[in-house]
């Protein structure tokens, strides 16, 4: 099939066997690594930094996905990085492509003017099809139907830290179904009536509504406003079945008919936000303190025992954890 690409390295590379595999259960996940070609040295970047502080020891799959057909360099220079099996995916057009009812003029109009206000890709199509894949149809892309938890990785992020223990078995233990390192404020025009949809949907759909929610995450007046508080989306562990469930699947249903992915620019790291707040309860989402992570701007180190444990290669003084625009506190309000 031209969606599915399984890919073993050639005979440049001798099976090296699995010796220091770490023993014990294991959970059903899979990495998913979204990228282009053009990605590669960044792809690289991240992979060596997961496989050496992680995945040497677990061997988890790899799953590339790209809305083009991966080049066999790429797949070259992604294989030689690890044993863990890799599979490149195809995105089907009509999970990538802005669809044929929305109105481009008005879709236009919404780009001209986050340029104007020099929105952070304000006037890219692309990157709104990112924000839309990411929402609703990763997770049906037939390479990820064998998996239920997965690790979101993008190209040039740095993990900082030893993991002496596996998260994915974290997250099936603790009945987790969402996690992060990073919270902080989206930027409102990208946003502007995607909070009066998620209202619309509350109204109609109030049996989705965990009775226990994160709201207090999401809004400082009791759900009125939106606070613009998200989960920093490029690190995400989280449970695709959480995805795939009736609550989700109508609420991306829902927001998808708003045409909002492509009159705004509605980002998955909101989107998925808000769903895990309203769908789950708090102690279902999950801060990872101990997983040393950095994406362009901003970072979460580790500090104390676990920085140290962690031989963290990352200044513990420089995490973006209390800063003014960080969300963390009012995450941690809830527990209090
Ligand atoms: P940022 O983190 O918000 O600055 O956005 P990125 O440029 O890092 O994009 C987010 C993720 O989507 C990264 O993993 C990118 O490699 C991927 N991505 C973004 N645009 C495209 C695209 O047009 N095609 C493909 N295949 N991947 C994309
Ligand atoms: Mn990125």
């Amino acid at each position: 099939s031209t969606a599915v690409d399984s890919y073993r390295p050639t005979s440049t590379q001798p099976y090296r066997g699995t010796p220091n595999l770490s023993p014990g259960r294991r959970a059903n996940a899979t990495f998913v690594f979204l990228c282009r070609n053009s990605d590669i040295n960044g792809v690289v970047a991240s992979i060596q930094s997961m496989e050496d502080r992680f995945n040497k020891k677990y061997h988890y799959p790899w799953v590339f996905l790209n809305d083009e057909p991966f080049t066999e360099e790429f797949k070259q220079r992604v294989s030689v990085l690890t044993d863990a099996p890799l599979s490149f995916g195809l995105i089907p057009a009509e999970h990538w492509v802005q669809p044929d009812w929305i109105d481009e003029d008005r879709a236009r109009r919404g780009r001209m003017q986050m340029m104007s206000q020099r929105i952070i890709y304000g006037g890219s199509v692309p990157y709104r099809n990112m924000c839309r894949f990411n929402s609703g149809f990763f997770f049906k892309h037939e390479l990820l139907q064998p998996h239920r938890y997965y690790w979101r990785v993008e190209p040039s992020v740095n993990f900082f830290c030893n993991m002496e223990y596996d998260p994915f078995v974290y997250m099936e233990d603790h009945d987790k179904v969402y996690s992060f390192t990073i919270s902080l404020e989206e930027h409102e025009p990208t946003v502007a009536t995607l909070w009066d949809s998620v209202k619309e949907f509350m109204t109609e759909y109030p049996h989705f509504i965990e009775p226990q929610n994160s709201m207090q995450f999401l809004s400082n007046d009791g759900g009125n406003r939106y606070n613009m508080c998200h989960y920093w989306s490029n690190f995400e562990i989280a449970d695709m079945d959480f995805w795939r469930g009736e609550a989700y699947s109508k609420f991306f249903e829902f927001l998808e008919a708003k045409g909002g992915f492509y009159y705004e620019r509605w980002g998955d790291a909101p989107v998925h936000s808000i769903a895990a707040s309203l769908f789950a309860r708090p102690d279902q989402i999950h801060f990872f303190r101990d997983i040393g992570y950095r994406h362009e701007n901003f970072q979460h180190c580790p500090s104390g025992a676990q920085w140290s444990q962690g031989r963290c290669a990352c200044d513990p003084n420089d995490s973006f954890d209390y800063s003014d625009h960080s969300c963390l506190r009012r995450f941690e309000g809830m527990f209090q």
